[in-house]
């Protein structure tokens, strides 16, 4: 295979492929909405408004921002998306996005639900890896607890345990079923807690391959060395690493908490700095590829590009099951469908779950793309051009 081209992106008719002229015309719209932060701040004003008074606003939902980002409110609604993906060889990672619940029931739900979706991955090819967030099936001031190394009274320790049996559940039939499982990263105060899990994990069930993966955020300016002792102690311990990359998704809030409570701020000074560790980690993990496999999570062109070459450059089959590319359902077809369409590794991370549940994830969606800067702009300008390929 030659060298991965600058433009290997630009491809509209391949990135577009499962869109019908209806749906690439619907995103269209629906990311010029989107793109526009004051009604966006509108929108999750008069959500809020509507889900505390109890209004119904799912239908309002469902046609559009939902089916743009979502799968569907159930794993069988996902199967359309699923097939859609599988059509281009691209996997699905059926992410349940329940977020902010407390209650010991809700947990082992949100437990029970992971565990369904890797039993739905069972000898089922399009479906290469299942993910969960450890506050799905953790109160988030336990897991602030026992990050700040605190005592836990009795019952509190009882309630850990019931955390590290959840968490060990999913790792134990992740192994079992053969599908790897990503430990999703959240806020810098209980990522030390989650590390520990998700390191216990990698020892137990990371003997033979990489099953367990630990996602490392990398616009935390300790992260490439965190990388680098996680690898260290796999050696040391004998098992494989699994990390996914991803530059991380809490920057607003991790600097305005580092400046409320005057501690250093974790993140990066810069945006340069927070790409170069990406792309470091990158280089680092392709460099260490006898023991580690990476998925990496990015919508960022130049870092999938690089990952790309330095496969070539080291002689790596793009299909190699070591290397994963992942985007989000409904952003980014341009890097999937086009990496897919050279024969490497790609899935998205498909959200499911009940609508009125998943509404801060596509809050969080449509503020990320009103916010990153240039990711709307790029989504709407390559499907400008789709449209006046196909003469729309
Ligand atoms: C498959 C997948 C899984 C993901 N899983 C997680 C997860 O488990 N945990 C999580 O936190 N996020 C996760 N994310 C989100 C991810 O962390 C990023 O927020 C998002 O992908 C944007 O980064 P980028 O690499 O795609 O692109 P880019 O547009 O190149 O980067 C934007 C990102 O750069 C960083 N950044 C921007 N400005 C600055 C600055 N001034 N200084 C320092 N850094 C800056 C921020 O992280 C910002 O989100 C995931 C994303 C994907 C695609």
């Amino acid at each position: 295979m030659q060298t991965l081209p600058d433009h290997l992106f630009e491809n509209t008719e391949v990135a577009f492929k499962g869109k019908s002229n209806r749906e690439l015309t619907r995103s269209y719209y629906l990311f010029k909405l989107i793109s526009n932060p004051s009604l966006v701040r509108m929108g999750k004003w008069g959500t809020d408004i509507a889900l505390r008074l109890g209004i119904p606003i799912g239908w309002a939902i469902k046609g559009n921002i939902f089916k743009q980002f979502c799968g569907g409110e159930t794993i069988e609604e996902c199967a359309r998306a699923t097939a859609l993906l599988d059509k281009a060889n691209i996997g699905t990672i059926l992410d349940y996005s329940v977020e902010g619940k407390e209650s010991e029931l809700d947990f082992d739900a949100t437990c029970d639900e992971t565990m369904a979706t890797l039993r739905a991955s069972e000898g089922n090819d399009n479906i290469p890896f299942c993910v969960f967030k450890v506050t799905g099936v953790a109160r988030f001031d336990l897991m602030e607890k026992v990050n700040a190394g605190q005592a836990l009274n009795d019952q509190e320790a009882a309630e850990w345990q019931r955390v590290e049996d959840r968490v060990n559940r999913i790792c134990a039939l992740a192994a079992q079923v053969d599908t790897p499982v990503f430990i999703d990263a959240e806020d810098s105060w209980i990522q030390d807690a989650i590390d520990q899990l998700a390191n216990t994990m990698m020892a137990r069930y990371n003997t033979q391959r990489s099953i367990v993966f630990n996602t490392v955020q990398l616009y935390r300016h300790d992260r490439l060395a965190f990388l680098q002792k996680s690898h260290q102690h796999a050696i040391e311990h004998h098992y494989y690493c699994g990390f996914k990359l991803v530059r991380g998704a809490y920057m607003e809030k991790e600097r305005a908490r580092a400046r409320q409570l005057n501690y250093t701020d974790p993140i990066q000074p810069s945006k340069e700095a927070c790409d170069r560790d990406f792309n470091a980690a990158i280089a680092y993990c392709v460099e260490h590829s006898d023991r580690i496999s990476i998925c990496c999570g990015s919508h960022n062109e130049q870092s999938n590009l690089l990952l790309g070459r330095l496969m070539q450059q080291h002689g790596i089959a793009p299909n190699d099951r070591r290397f994963y590319f992942a985007q989000l359902f409904g952003m980014s077809d341009h890097i999937s469908f086009n990496l897919s369409h050279l024969g490497f590794n790609v899935a998205k991370y498909v959200p499911y779950g009940p609508i009125k549940e998943v509404i801060p994830y596509l809050i969080r969606r449509a503020q990320e793309n009103t916010s990153v800067k240039g990711q709307t702009g790029r989504e709407l300008s390559l499907i400008l051009k789709e449209k006046a390929r196909r003469g729309l």
